[in-house]
């Protein structure tokens, strides 16, 4: 079994953007531009608002967070969406999920210009996923696939079982996978004999949010193992339950412990995994950039 390092792959591809963002500074005399909407206190919101200003500052994109009180009206909000997507110097433009319940989401992600949805949310962006003709993709999903490209796992004529139907990641890495010539199933939480499904496939993607949920029994011997949930566990009779070592050193000191998807029993039936923390993780906000700078260079018609 190999453990697919997400933390490898995602040093690579920032250290790609960074180059790529040089040699367009040079030839154009700009750089690209991300800005982020934050809208009331949410405290995890505000931790991953702040991990991709810091990000986009170190890779030398113009980063800019417009932060919002809650008290904020949908059209104050959308006003400012609007006077985003008719700044120059923007490239990428994210609403922080989730807004407070009072706002109608899918009225305010509607409204970010579709050549700036950075997060590939809207509905043109998605629907060219599955007509097999996007430039973009949304992170998480993208990540994946440039997993795969580094460790050369060539998923065509795979049999793949993807567990989770969210529109952020099930079921766009289903269509994607589907055009590498996978042969998807897409489980959800009404999915009769789940077991029965994963023990067919050669691929697993799980995006379900439940710790050690895959057990060892349900996979297959060789397949690939992709967890994207990310759950955090805290100390029950002194044991953090499903989670190996490795996993409670690295955050036991704030009190809890992160684990994914699939138990970690599972692994040694495996070929490749992706552990959590470490695995698709660290790729989501690397892709966000990596969206930025594509972004920038379909505005400045330098796609390839
Ligand atoms: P979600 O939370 O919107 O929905 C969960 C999905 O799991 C649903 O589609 C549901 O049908 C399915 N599900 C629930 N119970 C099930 C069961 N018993 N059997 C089969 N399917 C079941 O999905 P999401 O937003 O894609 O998030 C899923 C997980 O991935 C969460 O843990 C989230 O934190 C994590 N996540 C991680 C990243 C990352 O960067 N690693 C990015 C996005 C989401």
């Amino acid at each position: 079994m190999t453990i697919l390092d997400g933390k490898k792959v995602s040093s690579e591809i920032k250290l790609q953007v960074i180059k790529e963002i040089k040699v367009l500074k040079k030839k154009t005399g700009k750089v690209p531009g991300l800005s982020v909407v934050i809208v009331g206190e949410n405290k995890a919101s505000k931790v991953y608002v702040k991990s991709k200003d810091k990000m986009a500052s170190e890779l030398g994109i113009k980063s800019n967070v417009i932060e919002f009180d809650e008290n904020i009206s949908s059209v104050e909000l959308i006003k400012k969406i609007k006077e985003l997507n008719e700044d120059g110097e923007v490239n990428g433009v994210l609403v922080q999920l989730p807004l407070p319940k009072k706002f109608n989401t899918w009225e305010v992600l509607t409204n970010i210009n579709p050549d700036k949805d950075v997060d590939c949310f809207l509905p043109t962006n998605l629907g060219m996923i599955l007509l097999n003709r996007a430039n973009i993709f949304p992170c998480t999903p993208a990540g994946i696939l440039k997993i795969f490209d580094y460790y050369n796992i060539n998923v065509s004529g795979m049999n793949a079982c993807v567990i989770g139907r969210s529109f952020i990641v099930g079921k766009p890495i289903a269509a994607m996978l589907t055009n590498r010539n996978a042969t998807v199933t897409i489980c959800h939480s009404k999915t009769k004999n789940l077991a029965d499904h994963l023990k067919r496939a050669d691929l697993i993607v799980s995006a379900i949010g439940k710790p050690g949920f895959i057990s060892e029994d349900m996979v297959k011997q060789g397949s690939v193992l992709i967890d994207v949930g990310i759950n955090y566990i805290i100390k029950k009779d002194d044991v953090y339950e499903h989670c190996d070592e490795l996993q409670i050193k690295k955050f036991e000191r704030k009190g809890y412990a992160i684990t994914g998807d699939i138990h970690k029993n599972a692994y040694k039936k495996s070929l490749y995994y992706t552990p959590v923390p470490g695995g698709v993780g660290p790729m989501t906000v690397t892709m966000l950039m990596y969206n930025t700078l594509q972004l920038f260079k379909k505005k400045q018609d330098l796609l390839k």
